[in-house]
């Protein structure tokens, strides 16, 4: 499970995150929402070891984020499907070669790379839209190329950060149920948005933000919600198989280097994706 323990997070003295507490079982689907400068990219960043916490532990499946060894951070990030809030679609690459990229980077062949993309585009139904370039593509469709990148390494957790941040409802909409469908396969979801109306339609459990602070934690809509009962019962997202980590330990050995993804004009770690 994904614990955040009394987790505070300053910037040059200003804080972003205060004493923030909460716990995350596999296979929920949790929005976590406040207004803009609430803190809600920063509890994606941190969770994504692009940010390391000032004060409090993050775990996942008992593991300190911040103290993760080297291999196993390459096996956290591919079991972590990140969709960021401009997607990060590398402009020079087609919808197909974007998704292939994070494969490639992970020195899978194309017999393995080509029949996962196209499973992939079916999925989030880009079928014959592969070979757009992404300035060639609607707000939606760019979207769902994050999104299949994100799939590629078939996480237990995925983050979005508000993904239907620039689309119109009708394709926000679509967008929300491709997540869910995510979310009925077993995978983890953590959707960060501002939107209330988001928050309304999904009826999920919320993680509500103001300044900073964690003030809400609990199941239904924007006004209201029933308090989300403690979790008694440690369970695992299986993000950390030891064998895992020695073939990804060996691979990110040989592997190419990764362009490096901006998160709102800072700059992060490469993440392979
Ligand atoms: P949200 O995603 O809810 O809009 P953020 O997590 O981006 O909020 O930001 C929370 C607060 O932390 C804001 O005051 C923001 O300006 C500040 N902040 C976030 N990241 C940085 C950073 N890298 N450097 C300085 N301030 C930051």
């Amino acid at each position: 499970m994904i614990i955040f323990s009394d987790v505070t997070k300053m910037f040059k003295g200003r804080i972003a995150l205060q004493n923030v507490n909460f716990a995350i079982n596999p296979g929920e689907f949790v929005c976590v929402t406040g207004p803009s400068g609430a803190g809600k990219s920063t509890i994606v960043h941190l969770l994504i070891c692009a940010e390391v916490p000032t004060k409090g532990i993050i775990e996942v499946d008992g593991q300190n984020l911040a103290k993760i060894p080297h291999a196993v951070l390459q096996l956290y990030r591919r079991r972590t499907g990140v969709v960021f809030q401009d997607y990060k679609l590398l402009s020079d690459r087609t919808v197909y070669d974007n998704i292939a990229f994070a494969m490639e980077v992970s020195g899978d062949p194309t017999s393995i790379i080509q029949p996962r993309v196209m499973e992939l585009l079916a999925k989030v139904g880009l079928n014959g839209r592969e070979k757009a370039y992404p300035s060639q593509l609607s707000g939606g469709e760019r979207a769902r190329a994050a999104i299949a990148r994100a799939l590629v390494h078939k996480p237990m957790i995925v983050i979005a950060d508000e993904p239907t941040g620039n689309i119109d409802p009708v394709q926000s909409l679509e967008i929300l149920k491709l997540l869910q469908d995510v979310n009925r396969e077993g995978v983890t979801v953590l959707l960060a948005t501002h939107d209330d109306e988001i928050v309304d339609k999904l009826q999920t459990r919320v993680l509500r933000l103001e300044n900073g602070a964690l003030v809400r934690d609990s199941i239904g809509g924007y006004n209201s919600g029933v308090p989300t009962q403690p979790i008694l019962e440690k369970k695992s997202h299986k993000v950390f198989d030891k064998e895992e980590q020695e073939v990804v330990a060996q691979e990110t050995k040989s592997a190419p280097k990764e362009e490096v993804p901006q998160t709102g004009g800072r700059k992060i770690k490469p993440i392979a994706i």
